[in-house]
């Protein structure tokens, strides 16, 4: 059982000189099945790559159109449920509905609660440690505000990867001047990122991947603390 990640590299959707990383993922025991994360553009390439399997769920680490732009395509193609944090929820429900998508808003751990879901879509409101499933394992939610109050990163833990969003890029970390960005926040997220384990491959929402030790050694980590001192 190991959970594998495939970048999709797409154009972003209002912007087509602007790239983005959108993440196909699954278990290398179960092809059958998959995670989208971040539809920000060119659905057909992302409908390409997710070749007949069943998607799960739909990821979003943050609400930027850069990172949702194709999401109404996407969710119209495979009915899958979304997820993303409790704290951008509301703003997919309110982007859904200009789209003419009904969306119900559950926690996490309410999915099955109510008997049959609604003719719309759901989208599942995570909280920190929260498991976006996936097979046996799932990807847990670190909750990492600073980009934006709601930014998460996925984290598999037994495989040792890490999807940032635009939390953690390479050499970089994620603006902070949005409107609901704080670098104050954001140095909390990294300081919670610097503790996980050096080897822990990071997929970022843009650009190359990289590691915890790169970022520590000579990236956006460095001069970060990683313990409680
Ligand atoms: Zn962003
Ligand atoms: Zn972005």
């Amino acid at each position: 059982m190991t959970i594998q990640v495939q970048c999709i590299s797409v154009a972003a959707k209002r912007l087509p000189l602007f790239l983005m990383n959108c993440y196909l993922i699954f278990d290398t025991d179960d092809k059958d099945q998959a995670l989208v994360v971040d539809p920000g553009g060119e659905e057909e390439k992302i409908l390409e790559a997710i070749e007949g399997r069943q998607v799960k769920g739909i990821v979003l680490t943050h609400n930027h159109w850069d990172h949702t732009g194709v999401l109404d395509k996407l969710w119209r193609a495979t009915g899958a449920t979304m997820y993303m944090h409790k704290n951008e929820a509301k703003s997919i429900e309110t982007l859904l509905a200009k789209k003419g998508i009904s969306c119900s808003v559950k926690a996490s751990g309410e999915e099955n609660e109510g008997g049959k879901l609604s003719d719309g879509a759901t989208l599942i409101a995570l909280s920190e440690g929260a498991k976006v499933p996936l097979a046996k394992a799932g990807l847990k939610t670190l909750h990492t505000p600073g980009h934006t109050e709601g930014s998460i990163c996925l984290y598999d833990e037994a495989g040792a990867q890490l999807l940032t969003g635009d939390t953690l890029f390479e050499g970089a970390y994620g603006r902070t001047d949005f409107s609901t960005g704080s670098y104050w926040h954001m140095l909390k997220s990294l300081e919670q990122l610097a503790k996980l384990p050096g080897a822990t491959k990071v997929f970022p929402g843009h650009g190359q991947p990289t590691t915890i030790e790169r970022e520590k050694s000579r990236g956006a980590l460095s001069g970060i603390k990683d313990s409680e001192s």
